[in-house]
């Protein structure tokens, strides 16, 4: 059964048009030894804003942007929603078969909800701890993995009694840590670690920065270690807290950060029985500070954590009084209708990946670019799939930030590996 509705004959031919072009880059890439997500997957994104085919030349000239198809929804759904499915489905077109190849539950979940939607879906995820998770999957639609070996076994299942050249097949792939970064695949010349540590390195060096820029700046250098000590403990405890996966996203977790750290939450009773969304928090908690706590009220809360910190109360009184800037921001950015309202945090994040690439240290993993070239042999449509949100590739929505974008990430080559 086909889901979706039909394809245009302008989008058959753009297909066309473009699964020939990026054969010929993967199979350069290939050679070359670096390539580039460009490369591989040519306009044929979906980032977490589900805005189709940004920024580049050949857009997907028939798929719809999520608040086009749904102008009613407030905020977009993420991969774990069974919404991100439906959205598929919509804005891709026909949909007789999909595989989904990536590193956690959430590409798990893209899999069994397309499956519940009538698409034949199966799956391909590696890592390691991910299998008894989901061990309920007794069906065997997905095959699980502890390396990537097991692409070219599920590929070769997955192929099995499908008609060739299917336009309705299509892969749907993730990127961090699947095509970029790949885990459980070691790093070349540091083998203890593997490619996924610097995909994190780029979270936990612009959650630092934002400490440097917006906490501590004009501080006393002796103050300087032990404040960004006490921020980096606040993250950890924010990121080990048990969230439920809308909340889980670096933006929503580094402002949380500094609610904790600036003692004006409490994360273990703030989450536990919930029902907001991360981003309805985010709109609740900036009109609060901003609007509806009074400057005696606020100086009240900073005093006490000061306390609680051991630290001269005008210290964290000053910290605040950067850090609105922040708040302020959010605010804004949540009016303006911008997906991912602490986006210039996100650009810290996007600078850091940058730096990393440059220095080489972001690795393209050769089994899922080789799975990709197979797939569009096959004629199949192949896209990217992913939770990151634009800023952190360098393509942020606010115009003020586009200016700090050097490199626009999709562009950048990343040698490959093994
Ligand atoms: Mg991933």
């Amino acid at each position: 059964m086909s889901r979706g509705s039909e394809l245009s004959a302008e989008g058959i031919k753009l297909h066309e048009l473009e699964r020939a072009g990026r054969l010929a880059a993967i199979e350069a890439g290939l050679e070359r030894g670096h390539i580039s997500l460009a490369e591989i997957f040519g306009s044929s994104y979906i980032f977490r804003a589900l805005k189709p085919g940004i920024n580049h030349e050949f857009r997907l000239a028939s798929a719809p942007s999520y608040a086009q198809l749904y102008p009613d929804n407030r905020g977009v759904p993420r991969k774990v929603d069974a919404a991100y499915a439906d959205y598929l489905i919509s804005a891709l077109g026909p949909i007789d078969r999909a595989l989904v190849i990536g590193d956690t539950q959430s590409d798990f979940l893209v899999g069994e909800h397309l499956r519940a939607q009538g698409v034949e879906a199966h799956g391909i995820i590696v890592n390691p701890g991910i299998r008894a998770e989901v061990a309920a999957d007794k069906d065997r639609h997905t095959w699980f993995g502890d390396n990537w070996g097991v692409l070219s076994n599920g590929l070769a299942t997955f192929e099995e009694g499908a008609p060739p050249g299917a336009i309705n097949t299509v892969m749907l792939v993730d990127i961090d840590k699947t095509v970029i970064g790949p885990r459980t695949t070691p790093i070349p010349g540091e083998k203890e670690k593997d490619c996924s540590f610097y995909i994190d390195e780029a979270r936990r060096y612009a959650v630092s920065a934002l400490a440097r820029n917006r906490l501590l700046s004009g501080m006393p250098d002796e103050l300087n270690n032990q404040l960004l000590q006490e921020w980096i403990e606040t993250y950890a405890h924010v990121k080990g807290t048990n969230m439920s996966s809308s909340w889980d996203d670096e933006d929503t977790n580094a402002f949380l950060t500094a609610m904790v750290y600036f003692g004006m939450e409490n994360i273990d009773s703030l989450l536990s029985g919930n029902a907001e969304t991360a981003a309805e928090y985010l709109e609740r908690m900036s009109h609060r500070l901003i609007h509806e706590m009074s400057r005696d009220e606020l100086e009240a809360v900073l005093k006490r954590r000061a306390g609680e910190m051991g630290l001269d109360e005008d210290v964290l009184i000053s910290s605040w009084v950067e850090f609105q800037i922040v708040i302020r921001e959010i605010q804004d950015n949540i009016r303006a209708g911008i997906a991912t309202p602490f986006e210039s945090f996100r650009m810290l994040e996007y600078e850091a990946l940058r730096d990393l690439y440059e220095q080489g240290r972001i690795f393209t993993n050769r089994q899922v670019v080789e799975a990709v070239q197979y797939g569009l042999r096959q004629g199949w449509r192949v896209y990217a799939l992913s939770d990151k949100p634009d800023a952190a590739i360098g393509m942020p929505e606010v115009e003020g930030l586009r200016a700090q974008v050097t490199q626009n990430l999709i562009e950048a080559q990343s040698p490959i590996v093994d």
